[in-house]
């Protein structure tokens, strides 16, 4: 398998095209943005971690019946994924109040919702990720109910097998953005799962170890990615 040239250069990712038109290699940087790319750092050793990371908790989803993108971890690094047409959707889940959640809704955050929730964003970058339901994405022809169905089925999948196992490493699971891929017509994950997508907080300080670091200028931003990996005891 050959790597050819770049197909996209995103604020996390570069994406390449290889001689297999079935595959893309992606290769995470330590770029970090926030607030639609307006605040612009670096927090290193991000990319290794978050591509490790990602491919960890893809192999467990795969377990539990969550078909994803991985083929192979390839360096620190880059890893071989299957290349998908991504479903225009950022699907979030919420276990405990946060973020713009948190805002909206006039709530303190880290109050236990009653059940899990989730929403879709639209991935448009020009009209900054509009939250959306699924009669829009419908409407909009971002995807079929059958593929909304098997999204939302996934997606509440990934939740509790994620959910119950950073619970094992003592880290609370608060929210989480995942994106889906087509791929020969099923619907698979796709994209990340990493300290950038998730709210991770220790369970008993209840400490940030994530991305709202950087974001809220917290300090011990590189600690916070460290730690998460630690924690996860692949190094
Ligand atoms: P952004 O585009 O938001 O700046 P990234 O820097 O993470 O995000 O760029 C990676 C891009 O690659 C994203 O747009 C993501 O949707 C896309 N992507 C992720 N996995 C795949 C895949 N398996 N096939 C095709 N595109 C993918
Ligand atoms: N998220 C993400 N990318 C986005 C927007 C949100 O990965 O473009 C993640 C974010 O890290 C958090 C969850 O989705 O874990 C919910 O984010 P929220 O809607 O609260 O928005 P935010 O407060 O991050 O703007």
């Amino acid at each position: 398998m050959e790597k050819r040239e770049q197909l996209y250069e995103g604020k996390a990712k570069k994406v390449f095209l290889t001689d297999d038109p079935d595959l893309l290699i992606v290769s995470y940087k330590d770029d970090a943005t926030a607030f639609d790319g307006q605040k612009k750092g670096t927090i290193v050793g991000k990319g290794a971690i978050n591509n490790r990371m990602t491919n960890h908790i893809f192999k467990l989803l795969e377990k539990e019946g969550v078909p994803t993108h991985l083929v192979e971890e390839l360096n620190d690094r880059e890893t071989l994924v299957k290349k998908v047409e991504i479903v225009p959707l950022e699907v979030i889940i919420r276990n405990f109040s946060a973020g713009s959640f948190a805002k909206k809704l006039g709530m303190e955050e880290g109050i236990k919702l009653a059940c899990p929730t989730l929403e879709f964003s639209y991935k448009n970058d020009d009209l900054h990720d509009p939250f959306i339901n699924s009669y829009y994405a419908l409407a909009l022809n971002l995807a079929t109910q059958e593929e909304i169905d098997t999204i939302t089925k996934y997606a509440f999948t990934v939740n509790k097998v994620m959910r119950e196992y950073f619970a094992s490493l003592g880290i609370e699971l608060i929210d989480f953005k995942i994106e889906f891929g087509r791929y020969h017509g099923q619907i698979i994950l796709a994209d990340e799962v990493s300290p950038d997508t998730c709210r991770l907080w220790d369970k008993e300080t209840h400490e940030k170890l994530d991305k709202d670091r950087f974001r809220r200028d917290l300090g011990n931003v590189e600690d916070a990615y460290q730690e998460v990996f630690r924690r996860l005891g692949i190094q």
